[in-house]
């Protein structure tokens, strides 16, 4: 399975995504994975999984990855899942063991939607359901920031290191949207949720991107097409960066790329980098293609 890297500002992001075929983003800084996709030994040292829904083409890789950790002698992985997933999952990765006559440990959490959840430094991140055919999460990452109190922003430095001595309440934390993964999801996921409006950069899924995959199959499957990318493109006005993934693999990259070019209005554009793997020789469009991609 090859890996893609992308950056941005402060971030690397690694992994791939192909639309009913594999999808795992990592972001190696926070030590987390979105989703396994069908499980790459090069992510095996990430120890948080945030997996999205429980598709194969997202999760199949779960059970491999805990037993690569635990035979590598790391650490049990955290993962965090939607709640329904628990039994299920649970029961599964309890019948790998049998079969591989071997006990790999985990810890499957299934989120609470209410809870933030801290990860390295002074980022948290939030669970929030997202719209598909079954249930799913997407994921917004939050920075933690001190920030002065729009009160005292016309004062002088001195006067505020005068001021922060006596009255620490000058001072207030604000959470902060930076990352957003949407997994699985139509186009609702955006419209309905005012911090995924306002992420900085957002992982957004865009399944189809022709006529002869309308709109309406799109939703059928639970997707997003790109059409409704550019009839709301209003909601993305704050977004600073768009990397748009789980392209279907009917289309050839260089397909992709130029749709892209040719019908998103020209901000849009400029700030969307759709997550295709930079692969060494030219990939073909698959000949089969599962029937939701
Ligand atoms: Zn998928
Ligand atoms: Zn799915």
């Amino acid at each position: 399975m090859i890996l893609t890297e992308y950056h941005y500002k402060d971030f690397t992001f690694i992994g791939n995504s192909e639309g009913g075929i594999h999808t795992s983003i990592a972001i190696p800084r926070l030590k987390i994975m979105f989703d396994t996709g069908i499980g790459s030994p090069n992510l095996v040292e990430i120890p948080k999984i945030l997996l999205t829904h429980g598709h194969l083409d997202h999760a199949s890789g779960l059970a491999y990855l805990i037993s690569q950790r635990s035979l590598r002698k790391l650490s049990p992985p955290e993962v965090y899942i939607p709640p329904h997933l628990y039994e299920p999952l649970d029961k599964i990765l309890k019948l790998w063991h049998q079969i591989e006559n071997y006990e790999s440990k985990y810890h499957l959490i299934p989120v609470n939607y209410n809870d933030l959840y801290p990860l390295q430094g002074n980022y948290y991140f939030k669970a929030i359901p997202s719209v598909h055919r079954v249930p799913s999460n997407g994921y917004v990452i939050f920075e933690k920031r001190k920030k002065l109190k729009k009160e005292y922003l016309h004062l002088p430095g001195y006067k505020i290191a005068e001021l922060k001595k006596t009255n620490p309440d000058i001072i207030e934390t604000r959470l902060e949207p930076i990352i957003t993964f949407s997994g699985d999801t139509q186009i609702e996921f955006v419209l309905e949720n005012e911090v995924v409006q306002n992420t900085k950069i957002l992982f957004l899924e865009c399944t189809y991107i022709c006529d002869k995959r309308p709109v309406e199959r799109a939703r059928k499957w639970g997707h997003i097409h790109l059409y409704e990318i550019i009839e709301n493109a209003e909601y993305f006005r704050n977004i600073q960066k768009l990397y748009l993934i789980h392209f279907s693999p009917r289309y050839r990259k260089k397909e992709i790329k130029e749709t892209l070019k040719k019908l998103l209005p020209d901000w849009l554009y400029k700030k969307t980098t759709p997550f295709l793997t930079k692969e060494i020789f030219h990939k073909q469009p698959l000949e089969s293609v599962p029937e939701n991609s």
